[in-house]
């Protein structure tokens, strides 16, 4: 069996703790009614069966003496009493526990979120850490909870066991030991069984992070298109099927030896129990205990019994709920880069950005994505990025921006290295059109707006920029103008065409009317080649004096950049103007006449 880690006996307790924390730091007045409710519930059984036996003895007396029922009806009362109030603490304890359950999940999502506004972008493209991230927002609103209901569980079995043993000691000492004796095996079972299970879990998550994925690629209508045309329904459905079958294969081993050592180990209670029944039957015949006593030991015995096994279960459940939560924890306590320095200004605004012997490695990767990078860009400067797929080109974009840090070397706008500069000032500095821009589900004013958060509900402003992007004349057409919800998530959700989509992120590019750094990387690939030239043409106009770097594979666009860096496999290559590039005679002449002679 794998067992990477294996968590000791009290593992179960783990986590305890910190869901308590949790729990009472969302509502402390609940927590401690649901602590209260519980010890209460606790020794309320107890209570009952003592008394139980003085009802029956009453009785017994009343029969041999007086024939005065008074005696015996008081205690009835009394069970009664208490009995009624058994059902009004569990009734309370429901609804304390939907009351946190539902502010619980609440706060941990809020808390999962939080988290992941803070993250970097490695972190999201890393496998492992995806897979907690998903694990720890899934279960999000049961676990804690669930882990504090059974540690409390636990705690007023416990105490209903103390409160059997109390009276069953006066009984004999030795009945004490034979309940919690004929529980224990089972119980060191059951944690064992439950550790197995855990490190189970733990050690499949690819399997499972892969059935996750599976179900989305099958049931989400941003894959449905091809997987309908290609008919790749099946065979997914069909990896899917076997992940189970093996998942399944392991489970029921394990299922299949945990229940035949939890029949044999419960085979042992039931000896004990009738074991112990005909040991306080011959006393109560000896007359040593009452008939009123003997019941009461009864149902000590039975009650105590099921106490132990209602434990047993809780100790099982909490093995999960502690894998949950450390998932949960391990996720919150990631460690994230300090999120730069605090510089609001340069010491020379007139350099602009300049890349210095910057090399790039992405976590894990053999290769670097980019070696040895030396670039100047004095603001004003227009510069297009030219290279094969792979060769570097939006890497160099993402160190740029400070989603990713160099590996070697350093990255300085206006004479400062990009780690010093404050993390908003910075953003707001550069504004970068992505080839994946995000499609927010959401109106289409908002979709501009999301240039600059400042102004994300600001409609005379979208409407400027979507002028600025070209994207006003078809925004006009739809059928509630700048309000209209896109996306098919939502009722009356519309969904645009690639183009359009693309206008829609040029205006947010214009959005940043602050920017001076302005980055397109490829979001015009799916205009045609005068569309794009126009657009780029009209860009450049309007970022009169900033820095505008866009990245394209058509030559007709990128001919128009006053810089133009080829790269090839991580490496700048060349480096100069259209034309000096073309008198060269090198790489970029070549790709060059490769395009030209295709438009001929
Ligand atoms: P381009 O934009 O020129 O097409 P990229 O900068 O996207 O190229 O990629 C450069 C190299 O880095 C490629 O070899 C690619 O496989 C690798 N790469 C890109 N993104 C990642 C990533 N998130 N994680 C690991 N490797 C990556």
């Amino acid at each position: 069996m794998h067992a990477p880690d294996r968590p000791g006996f009290l593992a179960v307790f783990g986590y305890s703790r910190r869901a308590l924390a949790l729990v009472w730091t969302t509502n402390p007045r609940l927590t401690v009614a649901l602590g209260a409710l519980t010890a209460f519930a606790g020794v309320l059984p107890a209570g009952i069966a003592w008394v139980g036996a003085r009802i029956v003895d009453a009785v017994v007396t009343a029969v041999a003496t007086t024939h005065d029922p008074r005696a015996a009806l008081r205690y009835v009362l009394i069970e009664g009493v208490l009995v009624a109030s058994m059902a009004v603490a569990q009734r309370l304890l429901t609804l304390a526990q939907s009351l946190l359950r539902a502010q619980l999940g609440q706060r941990v999502n809020v808390m999962i979120l939080e988290k992941a506004i803070t993250l970097e972008l490695a972190h999201f493209e890393d496998a492992d850490f995806y897979d907690k991230l998903t694990r720890a927002r899934r279960e999000a609103s049961s676990r804690p909870l669930s882990l504090v209901l059974r540690t409390f569980g636990l705690v007023q079995n416990a105490v209903s066991i103390v409160s059997f043993a109390v009276l069953l000691a006066q009984f004999s000492p030795w009945a004490v030991v034979v309940l919690i004796a004929a529980g224990l095996p089972a119980f060191v079972a059951e944690a064992k069984f439950s550790g197995d299970a855990f490190r189970l879990f733990r050690w499949r998550s690819p399997e499972t992070r892969m059935q996750l994925y599976l179900e989305t690629v099958l049931a989400r209508e941003d894959h449905a298109k091809e997987v309908q045309l290609y008919g790749l329904g099946q065979r997914f459905l069909e990896r899917y099927r076997d992940i189970f079958r093996r998942l399944y294969r392991e489970d029921r081993a394990l299922a299949i030896r945990r229940d035949s050592w939890g029949l044999g180990l419960g085979l042992i209670a039931t000896v004990t129990l009738y074991g112990a029944y005909a040991w306080i039957a011959i006393e109560a015949v000896q007359g040593v205990i009452t008939l009123g006593e003997m019941t009461m030991y009864l149902m000590l015995f039975r009650q105590g019994q099921s106490a132990v096994s209602a434990s047993l279960a809780a100790i099982g459940g909490m093995y999960e709920d502690n894998l949950y939560l450390s998932t949960l924890y391990e996720y919150l306590e990631t460690e994230v880069l300090s999120p730069g320095g605090a510089m609001m200004h340069g010491p020379r605004p007139e350099d602009g950005v300049r890349f210095e012997s910057v090399s790039f490695s992405y976590p894990g990767a053999s290769e670097p994505a980019l070696e040895d990078i030396d670039l100047h860009l004095p603001p004003g400067a227009s510069v297009a990025l030219v290279g094969e797929n792979g060769s570097g080109k939006t890497t160099l974009i993402k160190l740029l921006t400070r989603l990713y840090r160099p590996t070697r070397g350093r990255i300085l706008l206006d004479g400062l290295d990009l780690g010093e500069w404050d993390a908003v000032t910075l953003r707001e500095r550069i504004g970068v059109i992505f080839q994946d821009f995000a499609r927010y589900q959401m109106q289409v004013g908002e979709n501009i707006g999301a240039g600059d958060e400042r102004f994300f509900e600001d409609e005379p402003r979208w409407r400027a920029a979507a002028g600025r992007g070209q994207a006003d004349e078809f925004i006009e057409t739809l059928p509630s103008g700048y309000h209209t919800q896109l996306g098919k998530w939502f009722r009356k959700g519309l969904e645009l065409s690639g183009g359009q989509w693309q206008k829609i992120a040029l205006s947010r590019a214009f959005m940043r009317t602050r920017a001076d750094i302005l980055v397109l990387d490829e979001p015009t690939a799916a205009m045609d080649a005068q569309a794009e030239a126009d657009v780029f043409e009209h860009f450049r106009r309007l970022a009169e004096g900033r820095i505008t770097i866009l990245i394209s594979h058509r030559f007709s666009t990128v001919r128009m950049a006053d810089q133009i860096v080829v790269l090839e496999r991580g490496r700048i290559v060349e480096h100069g103007s259209h034309d000096t590039l073309v008198a060269l005679g090198g790489r970029y002449a070549h790709l060059f006449a490769l395009q030209a002679r295709g438009y001929r």
